[in-house]
């Protein structure tokens, strides 16, 4: 069977439901995210859930890179909006408000910053990242509110459905956690996007593989993909150092993104296929911070496999909450 016309069509030639694709299709314009760094910390590093953070956060990672403490929301977006118009000419804006937990304030205080971004010129909508352990009633009751108002994606951190590996890379969460947050919010209609990293040690590639069967299962809106890499001072670099924490090369990489595409639902959108990381923070792979040489290797590896998203899906049967997890972690 050969890649079909239709998804050809469906997805402007890509091989995956790419989110550049859709924004394209939903706005008929170029829309780009600008990513916003607010006062915001994590629970996970303040000692509410737990401190010193996931073993791999270093927060410089996803840092927009003009970023200066203390600018306000509008003096973020005016800097974002001023250099992609410089880029792209593009005129149409996601305010993305992407470090740390963008959920962990006041209620009030949480609608203002957003309402602040939507008032910017050129903003069409609001993506929110944050954990699972801070979307609390009252807080997907606004995000809800905000989502019939404008365009809007909420960002879940998950990285690994396995348990073992949450407590290993110190998450301060567990899967359970995950799924209560998405089955309140999917309860309001968000539509929500789980971030997930490829590649910790003691997860096999099934292990990795029955993560997008569990995503189809639970009707995620969106997927962020990342490699696992390791960063500058992290508790991650130390381990990696010591031996402990063998990569992939970008090869191995790429064939497991498209494996793990093939099992996804098609109408599931990507919203990245790779970590993205800054040089001077990162330790390896190297490969890691060649984000075109990655999409490359992906998007070859897709042609020369004749693959596409969704090859492999099948229709989830009867929706399970919960996984079952033998002893080694593998799905049952
Ligand atoms: S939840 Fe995010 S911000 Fe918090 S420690 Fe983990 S990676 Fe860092």
């Amino acid at each position: 069977m050969k890649f079909p016309a239709h998804l050809q069509n469906l997805w402007h030639g890509k091989r995956f439901n790419s989110f550049n694709g859709v924004l394209r299709d939903d706005f008929a314009a170029r829309v780009y995210k600008i990513g916003l760094r607010l006062d915001f910390t994590c629970p996970n590093r303040d000692g509410k859930v737990a401190v010193g953070g996931c073993i791999y956060c270093n927060n410089a990672s996803h840092t927009p890179a003009n970023y200066q403490p203390r600018l306000s929301v509008t003096q973020q977006l005016q800097q974002g909006a001023a250099a992609i118009h410089r880029r792209h000419q593009a005129e149409r804006f996601i305010a993305y408000f992407q470090s740390y937990s963008n959920t962990y304030d006041d209620v009030a205080r949480l609608e203002t910053l957003y309402r602040e971004a939507l008032a910017f010129p050129g903003v069409v909508g609001l993506a929110i990242a944050t954990r699972p352990d801070c979307v609390a009633d009252e807080v997907l009751d606004l995000l809800a509110q905000l989502a019939r108002e404008t365009y809007l994606w909420l960002e879940l951190g998950l990285e690994s459905m396995r348990d073992r590996t949450l407590k290993w890379i110190n998450r301060g969460h567990d899967l359970a956690q995950y799924v209560d947050a998405v089955e309140r919010a999917q309860r309001r209609g968000l539509r929500i996007c789980t971030h997930l990293i490829l590649g910790f040690p003691g997860e096999s590639r099934d292990a990795m593989l029955e993560t997008a069967e569990f995503f189809n299962r639970l009707g995620i809106a969106g997927v962020k993909l990342h490699n696992l890499h390791v960063l500058k001072n992290t508790v991650l670099e130390k381990y990696y150092l010591a031996g402990a924490v063998p990569l992939m090369s970008q090869a191995q990489y790429a064939q497991l993104v498209v494996d793990f595409l093939e099992r996804l639902n098609p109408a599931i959108v990507m919203h990245r296929l790779s970590a993205e990381a800054h040089r001077a923070i990162t330790v390896a792979p190297p490969w890691s911070v060649d984000k075109r040489g990655m999409h490359n290797a992906i998007a070859r590896a897709l042609i020369e496999r004749d693959a596409w998203q969704g090859r492999l899906y099948t229709k989830p049967g009867i929706r399970h909450s919960l996984p079952v997890m033998s002893s080694e972690g593998a799905v049952t």
